[in-house]
C-alpha cells in the first residue's frame, strides 16, 4: 500500500499463487509494524497488471533478491486461513505427483470473491456517545428513531424508516450510526437428531461397531460385500455417530452429478439435503460450502475427486465408495489417484478412512492381505438373495444371425423376462449405433481429424463424433476417398444399435438407451429413474453410466453384450477391470424380487477372467493377479511413471523424445521403456510419445522426483508447443 513506503524497514513474506508453474512461491513485502502472518493466511499480491489472491508460504529467506524489485502486498486477509492439515496436504501431493505447488494450491482454492466479498449480514445501531448530526433530513430521523430502541439488521432498517441504503450508508460515513458485520456462515440442521433410524442386521451391527473402534486413529478400513449386502446402510451409520460427535465427513463418490439415487437416501435416511461438491455447482453454492466448511458448520459434504481439498479442520471421517473406480484417478491438470490422496488426508487428520466395495483394486487387495488395512467382510446380500447366476454364451458357437449381436440364447432369457413383467439391462460400453462407418466402395473409414480414432455414428441425431475430443460431422457424410455420400456399411455395435436389434425382435418391449447423451441432466436422470421404478420400461440398454450404485426391485436379467472389450485393450489392469465393471453391472440383476441371472457373450470362453466371474472365485482371482504382477514386478510391487511428451508437431515431438531417451538417468532398481507410440498416438490435435519407468518402492521417492524433475528439465527450454506431462501412477494407457 502507498502508505508504507520505506525500503529500509520492511519485511519479506512468501507467497505460493496458485499458479502451474515450476515455482509458484514469490517474495512479498509487508511494513515493519506488521506482524508476519502465519502460514496458510490469504493474502492479495499484485501480479502483473492484476491482483491475485495466494497464501502465506514458509520458505528461506533468499537474500540475493533485488530489494526494490519486491512488490508489496496488497492486503492481508487476517481472517482467512487454509487450515495447517490442508496446507500439508498441498505439500504431500505436489510432491507426491510431482506437479507444481501451485497447481496444487489451485485444487484449494475458493473463489477470490468468497475472501475479498464474503457473505455478510450487516447490523445498524446507534453510535455510543451520540454524535450530533448537523443536516438532520426526515430520512435521517426515521433512521435515528428506527434505532433508538434496539439496533437492526439492514434489511428491517430499510423497511422501518422507508428509506433508501444510499441514506444509511452516509450516516454511517458521518459517523452517526455504527454498521457491524457478521459472516454469513451457512449452517446445516439435521431435523431428526442424528440417526438414521433404520435397524441393522447383526453383520451390519458388527461391521458398525469394528469401525468405531478406529474413531479419532487414521486407518484404512476396507468395507468389502457384495452389490446390495448393506454397506452404504453401515456408513451411514458409522456417518452419524461421528457428526454426533462433532466430526466432520467427507463422503466421495465416483460420478457425483448421476448418483441421484444415493442422494435421495440420503435425504430420506437424514432429513436434509447433502451438501454436494463437484466442478459443476454454482459459484454460490462453492462459496457457501467453503464457508461453512471452514467454520465447521457445514459437517457433511458429498464429492467427487474435488471435494478432497475442502477446508475441513475437524475430520472425523473419509468414506471413499466404489474405492477401485478409475475415475478417481484425475485424468487432467494434477494427475492424482483421489483414494490414495485421500488416505493421505486422513492419516493426517488422524482419522479413519472406509474404502467400499464389491471388487477391491488389487492395491487394496495387497494391501489386506499384508493386514495393513482392516478388512470387514459382509459375503451375502441384505434381501438373503443369493447373487445373479452367471452364464458366458460362447458367440463362435452359439447361432448367431448375421448383422445380428446377441445370441438366441440371451434373447430368449429376454423374452421370458418381458414376459414375467420384469426388467432386462443389457451391457455395452459404447455410445452411439456403430463405432465405425467404412465406404463400400472404396474401404476408406472415417477418422478423427484430431485424432488418430474412427468416428462412431450416431443414428439418433445422425452424426458422426469423435469420443476423444469433440470432432462432430453432420450427415451427409462425404468420403474422403471416393467422394460418394451413399455407399456406406457401419461395422460393430454400440448401444443404438443393439436397441434396435432389440426391438426388431421384441416389438411389445419398452426400451430405454441410458448413457451420459441421454442421461445428461438431473431431470432425466429422475424422469429415468421414476420410469425403472414404476416398471414403464423393460428393457434397458446401457453403458457404464447404471453400473454403480443403483438399485431396481424389478431388474432380474443382465446381458453383457462383449464380455472381451476391455480384456482386447491389452493393457496391464485389462484383467482387474473387466472383473470389477463386470461383476459390478451384474451385481444390478436380482437385487429384489427374485434371484438374478446374467449372461455375458465372448468368443473366448475359457478366459480365466470370465471363469472367475462365473464360478463366483473373486478372492481366487485376485490372489491370482497378485502373483501375477509380483512375477513381473508391476504395481503394487512396483511403481509406475509415465513420461508423455505431446506436440503438434510430429517431427518435434520425436525429437524431444529422443532427447529425453540419451539423457535418461540410470538408476539402480529403476527402469525406464520408451519412447514408444501409445495406443493413441495423435490426440486432440498432439501427437504424443510415452516413457513407462518402472520403480523399485525401495526407492526414495524425494530421490525419485529430484532424479525425474532434472532430467526433464536438463532438455528445456522447449518450443512453446511442446509439453512433457508426468502421471505417477498411471491409470490410463491410451
Ligand atoms: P450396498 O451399498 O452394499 O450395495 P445397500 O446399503 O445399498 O448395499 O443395501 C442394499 C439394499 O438393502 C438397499 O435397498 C437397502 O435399503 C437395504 N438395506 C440394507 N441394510 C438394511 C437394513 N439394515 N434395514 C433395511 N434395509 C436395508
Ligand atoms: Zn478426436
Ligand atoms: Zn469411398
Amino acid at each position: 500500500m502507498q502508505t508504507w513506503y520505506s525500503p529500509a524497514i520492511m519485511k519479506i513474506i512468501h507467497i505460493l499463487l496458485p499458479l502451474p508453474v515450476e515455482s509458484s512461491v514469490y517474495c512479498y513485502r509487508i511494513p515493519d509494524y506488521v506482524s508476519v502472518p502465519p502460514l496458510g493466511i490469504f493474502v492479495s499480491v499484485p501480479v502483473k497488471s492484476r491482483k491475485m489472491i495466494g497464501i502465506v508460504w514458509k520458505k528461506k529467506i533468499d537474500d540475493r533478491m533485488a530489494l526494490e524489485k519486491i512488490k508489496w502486498v496488497s492486503k492481508i486477509h487476517w481472517d482467512y486461513r487454509l487450515p495447517e492439515n490442508l496446507v500439508r496436504m498441498i505439500r504431500f501431493v505436489s510432491a507426491y505427483t510431482m506437479s507444481p505447488l501451485g497447481a496444487v494450491l489451485k485444487l484449494a482454492m475458493p473463489a477470490p470473491e468468497t475472501i475479498v466479498h464474503p457473505p455478510y449480514t450487516a447490523t445498524y445501531s446507534l453510535q455510543k456517545p451520540t454524535v450530533k448530526c448537523t443536516r438532520l433530513t426526515p430520512a435521517r430521523k426515521r433512521i435515528l428513531r428506527a434505532l433508538e430502541p434496539s439496533p437492526l439488521q439492514k434489511s428491517s432498517l430499510m423497511k422501518l424508516s422507508k428509506t433508501s441504503k444510499a441514506t444509511i450508508d452516509r450516516l454511517t460515513q458521518l459517523g452517526i450510526i455504527r454498521e457491524s458485520r457478521t459472516l454469513d456462515i451457512p449452517r446445516q440442521e439435521f431435523p431428526k437428531g442424528l440417526d438414521t433410524n433404520i435397524a441393522l442386521s447383526p453383520e451390519q451391527q458388527k461391521a458398525t461397531d469394528t469401525i468405531a473402534k478406529y474413531f479419532k486413529t487414521f486407518k484404512s478400513i476396507v468395507l468389502d460385500g457384495v452389490p446390495g449386502s448393506g454397506k452404504t446402510e453401515i456408513y451411514f451409520k458409522s456417518i452419524c455417530q461421528v457428526l454426533r460427535d462433532n466430526g466432520q465427513v467427507l463422503v466421495l463418490l465416483p460420478e457425483i452429478a448421476l448418483s441421484e439415487q444415493w442422494l435421495e437416501r440420503f435425504a430420506q435416511r437424514f432429513g436434509i439435503k447433502a451438501c454436494v461438491w463437484h466442478s459443476k455447482i454454482t459459484q454460490k453454492n462453492r462459496r457457501e460450502i467453503w464457508i461453512g466448511v471452514a467454520h465447521g458448520a457445514i459437517k457433511i459434504v458429498v464429492g467427487a475427486r474435488s471435494a478432497l481439498y475442502l477446508p475441513f479442520t475437524h475430520l472425523g471421517l473419509i468414506v471413499v465408495d466404489e474405492e477401485h473406480e478409475t475415475t478417481y484417478k484425475q485424468e487432467s491438470g494434477v494427475l492424482y489417484n483421489t483414494r490414495d490422496m485421500a488416505i493421505k488426508r486422513a492419516s493426517i487428520a488422524a482419522c479413519p478412512i472406509l474404502l467400499c466395495s464389491a471388487t477391491p483394486s488389487l492395491e487394496t487387495w495387497h494391501n489386506i492381505k499384508k493386514r495393513s488395512y482392516v478388512h470387514i467382510e459382509i459375503p451375502r446380500r441384505f434381501s438373503g438373495n443369493p447373487s445373479p447366476k452367471i452364464t458366458l454364451l460362447d458367440t463362435t458357437t452359439e447361432k448367431m444371425e448375421r448383422g445380428k449381436y446377441m445370441a438366441p440364447t440371451l434373447h430368449k432369457h429376454v423374452k421370458n423376462t418381458l414376459e414375467n413383467g420384469l426388467q432386462t439391462l443389457l451391457f455395452l460400453n459404447r455410445r452411439g449405433y456403430a463405432p465405425l462407418l467404412v465406404c463400400t466402395s472404396c474401404g476408406y473409414k472415417f477418422e478423427c481429424r484430431n485424432c488418430r480414432s474412427w468416428l462412431v455414428f450416431h443414428q439418433h441425431n445422425r452424426k458422426l463424433l469423435c469420443h476423444h475430443c469433440d470432432y462432430a460431422l453432420e450427415e451427409p457424410f462425404l468420403c474422403l476417398g471416393c467422394g460418394s455420400d451413399n455407399t456406406f456399411f457401419s461395422q460393430g455395435a454400440g448401444v443404438e444399435r443393439i436397441c434396435k436389434e432389440v426391438r426388431q425382435q421384441h416389438p411389445s418391449a419398452r426400451t430405454y438407451i441410458a448413457t451420459s447423451e441421454t442421461l445428461n441432466t438431473i431431470d432425466r436422470t429422475r424422469d429415468f429413474l421414476r420410469k425403472m421404478e414404476r416398471g414403464h420400461i423393460d428393457i434397458v440398454i446401457s453403458t457404464q453410466i447404471l453400473a454403480k450404485g443403483y438399485h431396481f426391485d424389478k431388474l432380474t436379467l443382465v446381458g453383457v453384450i462383449d464380455g472381451d472389450m476391455i480384456l482386447k485393450g491389452g493393457d496391464l489392469r485389462a484383467g482387474e477391470r473387466t472383473f470389477q465393471m463386470l461383476h459390478q453391472v451384474i451385481g444390478r440383476s436380482g437385487r429384489k424380487i427374485a434371484v438374478g441371472q446374467a449372461f455375458i457373450q465372448t468368443q473366448d470362453p475359457e478366459n480365466p477372467v470370465l471363469t472367475a466371474l462365473a464360478d463366483d472365485k473373486r478372492n481366487t482371482f485376485l490372489d491370482k493377479e497378485l502373483a501375477q504382477r509380483r512375477y513381473y514386478r508391476q504395481p503394487p510391487f512396483a511403481r509406475l511413471i509415465a513420461i508423455i511428451v505431446t506436440d503438434t508437431d510430429v517431427i518435434r515431438c520425436q525429437k524431444v523424445s529422443d532427447m529425453l531417451k540419451k539423457k535418461a538417468p540410470i538408476i539402480k532398481n529403476m527402469r525406464i521403456f520408451g519412447p514408444a507410440e501409445p495406443y493413441m498416438s495423435y490426440l486432440r490435435g498432439r501427437y504424443r510419445r510415452r516413457f513407462l519407468i518402472n520403480v523399485s518402492k525401495i526407492i526414495d521417492n524425494r530421490l525419485l522426483t529430484q532424479e525425474i524433475q532434472q532430467w526433464i528439465a536438463e532438455i528445456k527450454p522447449l518450443d512453446r508447443a511442446t509439453r512433457i506431462q508426468i502421471d505417477v501412477d498411471p491409470q490410463s494407457f491410451l
